[in-house]
């Protein structure tokens, strides 16, 4: 099976990315902004740096680390050859082979029956959030079941899950005309399979599922406790991975935190690539307002556009609603959208999600099931880890969702001071400098006790 160059780019932006986070940032400034990518060759990645000095240096401290997360995030071994030129610019050509995304060739596009056309990849607009994750799935659409297969796809609600899948089937489907697609969420591959059981169709559905070329599941989140839709799947995933077929999944969560999962199952989604998408930063949503503004043909001042974007940090899917709701009020009163309307037009909107309908209780309530703990134990006195680092969360997330200031957060666990929740709230942020999972973990539990709140 042959690898395209443009695979180990990803594989080298992601280790650092991962080694960023494990080192101080005067320590990646002085080594790692220095690297530059050049080019791959077989299970080999060329790299330039300044001077000999650089060399010495990065191979003695960096070297295996570098060579050790490209095997753990590739599963081979790729070697690092440093070589030395002064110029920081890598070779013509190649870094924009990665750093841009690449237009179809193809000039008249072709419909997917189950795909909605507009979730390609020149709609979505990257972000350090999203990066890994778009160019994953734009490998997977130019090499089909050779860049990462299986891949699954994972983050929070309204994040582009749904979008990048989609994508890589539409890609699919413009270059590649003779491969069979079949898009498809966990919900309804479930209700085909009972119904198909149920109508003693048994064969015909096995049939349709196991002679695809690109299998697309969204929302996987949806099949714990489904037994023998798990167990169908399974046989599924083993007959097209085995035939090198592309296999991606989409999930709300890692799939560590699935329950009800069968083991088998879960090793299989784990298997291969799992890519998250995080919540975008201020500069990242601006640019896809900015884009969906450009994209509906209408006008925002840059005022409105700030003001929305500082007010909405959940999701895509909360910036296109706000966004939809002006463009209806705009052209109801045919007016120019102020700061002022904006204001009073997204005033719900923003206060929700500024969380003021979310209760300490529930809160603490979400907290303490996730961790298998009761309310009580989270309020209460006791000081042993398994409870501290959970109460720790949960005051972080009150801080971080709610208006209630320290004083209140410290009455409400258990009477505690304010300079204890201060304290949690450090640790927490710490923590999660070192601790890569603890943030989407975080995330997971805001959502969850949002979706809880409504
Ligand atoms: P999910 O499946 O993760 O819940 P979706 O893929 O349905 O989310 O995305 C929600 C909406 O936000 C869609 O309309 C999608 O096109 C849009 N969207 C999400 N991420 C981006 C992005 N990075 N750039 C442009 N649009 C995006
Ligand atoms: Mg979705």
């Amino acid at each position: 099976m042959e690898t395209c160059n443009w695979d180990y780019a990803i594989f080298w932006k992601e280790a650092i990315n991962q080694i960023q986070n494990s080192i101080t940032d005067q320590e990646f400034q002085m080594w790692f902004n220095n690297m530059n990518y050049i080019e791959s060759r077989e299970a080999q990645i060329i790299i330039s740096v300044p001077s000999s000095f650089y060399k010495d240096q990065v191979t003695q401290r960096y070297l295996s680390v570098i060579e050790g997360k490209l095997m753990e995030l590739s599963g081979q071994k790729i070697s690092i050859e440093f070589i030395i030129k002064n110029n920081r610019s890598p070779a013509p050509g190649k870094k924009q082979q990665h750093s841009k995304p690449i237009k179809p060739a193809s000039v008249k596009k072709r419909k997917h029956p189950q795909l909605n056309s507009e979730y390609n990849f020149e709609r979505f607009v990257r972000g350090e959030n999203n990066d890994f994750a778009y160019m994953a799935s734009f490998a997977m659409a130019k090499n089909p079941g050779k860049a990462y297969n299986p891949c699954l796809i994972y983050g929070g609600v309204g994040l582009g899950k749904t979008h990048l899948l989609q994508a890589i089937g539409n890609t699919v489907y413009q270059d590649f005309p003779e491969l069979k697609i079949v898009y498809v969420t966990a919900e309804t591959f479930t209700n085909e399979f009972i119904l198909a059981i149920k109508e003693n169709k048994g064969h015909q559905f096995k049939n349709r599922y196991r002679t695809v070329d690109v299998l697309l599941i969204d929302d996987v989140h949806f099949l714990p406790g489904k037994v023998e839709t798990q167990e169908e799947l399974f046989h599924t995933f083993n007959a097209l991975y085995d035939a090198n077929k592309q296999l991606v999944f989409t999930c709300d969560r890692p799939v560590s935190e699935l329950k009800a999962l069968s083991d088998r199952l879960r090793s299989r989604f784990e298997r291969g690539l799992n890519v998250d998408l995080q919540p975008p930063n201020y500069e990242t949503r601006l640019a896809i307002l900015k884009k969906k503004i450009e994209e509906r043909k209408i006008f925002i001042n840059d005022a409105v556009a700030d003001l929305i974007c500082q007010n909405i940090k959940t999701n895509v899917r909360d910036l296109e609603k706000a966004l939809t709701k002006l463009i209806a009020y705009a052209e109801l009163v045919d007016k120019e959208i102020s700061i002022d309307i904006a204001q009073r037009q997204l005033k719900d909107f923003f206060s929700n999600h500024q969380g003021r309908n979310v209760s300490l209780e529930l809160i603490q309530k979400v907290v303490a099931e996730y961790f298998g703990l009761s309310s009580v134990d989270i309020r209460g006195k006791k000081r042993t880890k398994a409870i501290v680092y959970p109460r720790q969360i949960a005051m972080y997330i009150t801080r971080d969702i709610t208006e209630f200031s320290t004083t209140e957060v410290g009455l409400a666990f258990g009477g505690r001071d304010h300079t204890t929740v201060m304290h949690a709230c450090q640790r927490i942020e710490d923590r999660m400098k070192t601790d890569p999972m603890l943030e989407p973990t975080i995330q997971n539990l805001i959502r969850n006790i949002k979706e809880a709140s409504l």
